[in-house]
């Protein structure tokens, strides 16, 4: 029997460690349970939010409505010639599935190692890191539509990836919830080392041909290197998107800056890095309260103790403000910004 609970407190579902509370919280670890839940008229007209590890969101202020922490669990796994085909709970952990996936050499994944969260929450924002994204892997997802208390599968196509986006960040928002999601894996190896720091790590591990485990490893060791880790630094990775500009920005811009830190992101345009932006405005490793950026990257913003989702929050707005003076770009927030 689905339980609510009222007046939950969500500092341990949240990676940012914010002290809010939720008015009502229900955890679903089985799909009928959501079915169940709809049932229920007055959960369609509360404001609701759905959670899995909490790991790209801030939480403002108190939540006055019902949270719904996605606990589905199972790991399913299918073979056929070279191809894998993972089936997976919406409320499985990221990185036990790529383990899961790694240990048994089904490639694809690994350099997504790492990366904080929920299975459910991976394709909201197409998580991405050291050249590959959730839609090189994904194959489709089951959700439940809240209007109707249905259940529909997503094709990659109907998802519409993005950078850091998906139809359910957008035109979907708040309509769906993902209780799992499949995955096209291969026995074959692609290994990816698009990102040189992946290139130089193997090189001073002397690994010339590298195997699925060795790129997983790697990637996590990188990661641990630059990012603080959550159970002892409240954060939500990169807080920022890196802004994507035209070819006329960019020239103005470099200009200016001639070792703007940019990759191309297709005909035309230049993604910046966000965290470059930031550092040249002097915000890198900054304390401002209980808050502050990350000393290795100042993309991170982190929460040193006690800090508020107001505090964070208006960090944010004066990094974009700062942002804007110097380079005349706007800086997008990727965390999702709760209240
Ligand atoms: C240290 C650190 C490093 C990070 N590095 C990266 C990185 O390299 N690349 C990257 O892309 N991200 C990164 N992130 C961000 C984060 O890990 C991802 O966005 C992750 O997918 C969030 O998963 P979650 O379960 O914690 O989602 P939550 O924070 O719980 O939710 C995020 C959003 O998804 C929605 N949502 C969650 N689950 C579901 C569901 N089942 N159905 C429908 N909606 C849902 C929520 O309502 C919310 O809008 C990092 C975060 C941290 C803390």
């Amino acid at each position: 029997m689905l339980q609510i609970q009222e007046n939950v407190s969500l500092k341990k579902f949240n990676t940012f460690g914010i002290d809010a509370n939720a008015r009502y919280f229900a955890e679903i670890s089985h799909e009928d349970e959501l079915v169940e839940l709809f049932a229920d008229p007055q959960w369609l007209t509360t404001n609701r939010l759905v959670m899995g590890g909490g790991s790209n969101m801030l939480l403002v202020k108190d939540f006055e409505g019902l949270i719904i922490r996605m606990n589905i669990r199972g790991i399913e796994h299918r073979i056929s010639q070279n191809d894998v085909y993972v089936e997976v709970g919406g409320g499985e952990v990221w990185n036990d599935l790529v383990n899961f996936c790694v240990d048994r050499n089904y490639a694809g994944m690994e350099n997504l190692s790492l990366i904080p969260g929920s299975v459910g929450a991976s394709p909201i924002q197409n998580i991405g890191a050291y050249g590959v994204e959730l839609k090189d892997v994904f194959a489709s997802c089951r959700a439940f539509e809240i209007a109707t208390g249905t259940f529909r599968t997503f094709t990659k196509e109907d998802c519409k990836f993005g950078y850091r986006e998906s139809v359910f960040k957008i035109e979907l928002a708040g309509q769906y919830i993902i209780v799992s999601v499949k995955f096209h894996l291969s026995l074959k190896a692609n290994i990816n080392l698009k990102y040189g720091a992946i290139e130089q790590e193997l090189a001073n591990r002397g690994i010339t041909e590298p195997t699925i485990e060795d790129v997983s490893k790697v990637v996590s060791h990188i990661r641990v290197s630059k990012l603080p880790d959550p159970s002892t630094i409240g954060n939500a990775g990169s807080f920022f998107k890196n802004p994507v500009i035209g070819d006329e920005q960019f020239r103005i811009i470099q200009q200016q800056f001639p070792d703007v830190v940019n990759y191309p992101a297709g005909e035309g345009l230049h993604k910046l890095a966000a965290g470059w932006l930031i550092e040249q405005c002097g915000w890198k490793g900054k304390v401002v309260g209980n808050t502050g950026t990350w000393k290795n990257q100042a993309l991170v913003l982190v929460n040193h103790g006690g800090a508020t989702g107001e505090e964070v929050y208006s960090l944010s707005s004066q990094i974009i403000d700062t942002v804007y003076t110097k380079f005349g770009v706007t800086l997008q927030r990727e965390v999702n910004i709760i209240g």
